[in-house]
């Protein structure tokens, strides 16, 4: 093994101390002050001070320095080539200098009462360009300076070089991300009052559409009908797309706000098919739905889902050959809800399949090319991403594809916890109060011992039912929570207010009859009421206080 000399380990040694202590901060200013001090202490000088050349690459100013005052340090600025920083930054080459009075080429300016008898100056280069220099003046103890302190002082200078221009390169970095940040928003904002500005003048084409149609302007020949409708139809897509671009906008820009309720997504998929009957007769196309069993509500925004199926199915429709199916099939797994959209059509290349969900990606040539935009599958996806779900596709050319929608099925209890969670957001957001009332049922476990599970489930849904219509307000939340308990969120309800309506509720129970099986039950109840901000700041303290009360009852 070769042998490493003592003088050489240390060496090294030393430039990895630098090294390490200037990279221990990622401030810039802290690591050119870590460059002068150490250059000031390893080379055992009365000053020393790290230059760099400004934009226009014609003066030098002090950036750090030591055993120089902050006055002098912020007067600073020397023009290249003048003195001997000047001269360092303009040939690029180091300079040293024993005894300056033996200089000619340098006059001695002793500028702020500070003299100097040796120097020694390196350029600081980056990529081969110097950007500045770095600068140590009398060796302390008179004693000069030597070969192994310009190597050194090298070392130091090649440091600074390589943090100043990361630092660089970061800053660039953040400018063009605010640009593009900046660009992204003018963009969203210009569609968004784009969008907008051409939703108007479209109202109103249809209004006179409309009227021609109906005929409150004369009379109208069947062909003029017939190409009326042509108009209408066009006009429809215009706006799909403008709603589409604008609906894509606010996802982009995090302003899609879903209106998620308990939803039926059932009755949704029939209505969506309801509407494309007349379309899949047209092209003779058989539609079909297949759900076994009843399904669980799924907590979603009907419209936005409704909007996701459409999508589905109308591209179902629209790549699918005549004699084809399309079929629309619902079932819960796992505590998930899965929709899916089979067709028998012309199906999706592999390749294809990877970028099918981005914006503006449309696939399929001659025949096989439909009326579309490339948009509907990039907002589907989105939406059903905004509602914790997935949306996914398995497809095979020339024989058909699937769409697969997954939701995830809350429990009574989360869906119940979720809600509670919103409205206190929202009461805490408009300075208003919300209360809960839980009611509980006497005796729930033996009802459940002689009627079983479903015939307690439906004497609940009966309670619910009850509930809400003594409530009767649409705002309100009323749900079966846990076993034997239904529980109401009240916005706008102090805890006054609570009490006067769950009393009330307790007394339309008692004299209402429930009847299951043949048995009828007279109902009583206990109930416990929390009330925001009265009770507690979050959903967790407010259903404490409500078990605490329950459980002392
Ligand atoms: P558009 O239908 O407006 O073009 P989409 O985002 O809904 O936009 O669909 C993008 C592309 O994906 C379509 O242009 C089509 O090439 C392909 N595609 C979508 N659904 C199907 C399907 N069921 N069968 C075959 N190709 C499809």
């Amino acid at each position: 093994m070769k042998r490493v000399s003592k003088d050489r380990l240390s060496w090294l040694n030393t430039l990895y101390e630098i090294a390490r202590d200037v990279n221990s901060t990622l401030s810039l200013k802290k690591r050119l002050n870590i460059i002068v001090e150490k250059a000031t202490t390893l080379l055992k000088v009365e000053r020393a001070s790290l230059m760099l050349l400004d934009k226009s690459s014609r003066f030098l100013t002090i950036q750090a320095a030591t055993g120089l005052s902050p006055a002098i340090i912020r007067k600073s600025r020397i023009k290249i080539g003048e003195g001997i920083s000047g001269w360092v930054a303009q040939k690029g080459r180091p300079l040293l200098i024993q005894d300056l009075r033996k200089e000619k080429r340098f006059p001695i300016q002793e500028k702020g009462g500070y003299s100097t008898h040796s120097l020694l100056s390196v350029p600081l280069k980056v990529r081969g360009k110097t950007i500045g220099v770095l600068n140590v003046n009398n060796k302390r103890k008179k004693a000069v300076f030597t070969r192994a302190d310009l190597d050194l002082l090298s070392a130091l200078a090649d440091e600074a070089g390589i943090a100043v221009s990361n630092a660089r390169l970061f800053e660039e970095l953040v400018e063009a991300n605010e640009r593009l940040r900046e660009l992204d928003k003018l963009k969203s904002g210009f569609v968004a009052n784009v969008s907008h500005e051409l939703r108007t003048p479209l109202g109103i084409v249809r209004n006179f559409i409309f009227a021609f149609q109906r005929e409150m302007a004369g009379e109208v020949s069947s062909r003029q009908k017939e190409y009326l409708t042509l108009v209408e139809e066009n006009l429809g897509r215009l706006e799909r797309l403008i709603d589409n671009l604008l609906d894509l906008s606010k996802i982009e820009a995090g302003r899609f706000e879903l209106k998620k309720i308990q939803t039926d997504l059932s009755a949704l998929a029939r209505r969506v098919f309801d509407a494309f009957q007349r379309k899949s007769d047209e092209k003779g196309i058989l539609l079909r739905l297949s759900q076994f069993k009843k399904l669980p509500f799924v907590y979603v925004d009907p419209d936005r889902m409704t909007e996701v199926m459409t999508n589905l199915v109308d591209n179902a429709v629209k790549y699918t050959p005549k004699g084809g199916t399309v079929t629309l099939s619902l079932k819960e797994e796992n505590k998930q809800l899965l929709l899916s959209v089979t067709d028998t059509g012309i199906g999706i290349r592999a390749k294809d399949q990877k970028e099918l969900f981005q914006k503006f990606r449309r696939f399929g040539a001659g025949l096989h090319r439909e009326k579309g935009v490339g948009l509907g599958l990039a907002i589907s996806k989105e939406i059903v991403t905004l509602h914790q779900g997935t949306l996914s596709v398995r497809s095979e050319e020339g024989k058909g594809s699937t769409f697969t929608v997954m939701l995830p099925v809350l429990s009574d209890e989360a869906f119940f916890l979720e809600k509670l969670a919103s409205e206190i957001r929202r009461a805490a957001g408009e300075g208003e109060v919300v209360s809960l009332v839980v009611l509980e049922l006497f005796n729930f476990e033996a009802m459940r011992d002689q009627i079983g599970e479903e015939g307690t489930g439906s004497l609940l849904d009966e309670v619910v039912a009850v509930v809400k219509e003594t409530v009767r307000r649409p705002t309100d939340i009323v749900t079966s929570y846990r076993q034997g308990r239904v529980i109401a969120i009240l916005a706008g309800a102090d805890r006054k207010g609570a009490k006067v309506l769950a009393l009330r509720v307790k007394e339309t129970l008692l004299t209402h009859l429930f009847s299951v099986q043949g048995r009828t039950f007279p109902l009583e109840v206990r109930f416990a009421i929390a009330s925001f901000p009265e009770d507690g700041q979050g959903q967790s303290e407010l259903m404490q206080k409500i078990e605490k009360t329950l459980s002392s009852a």
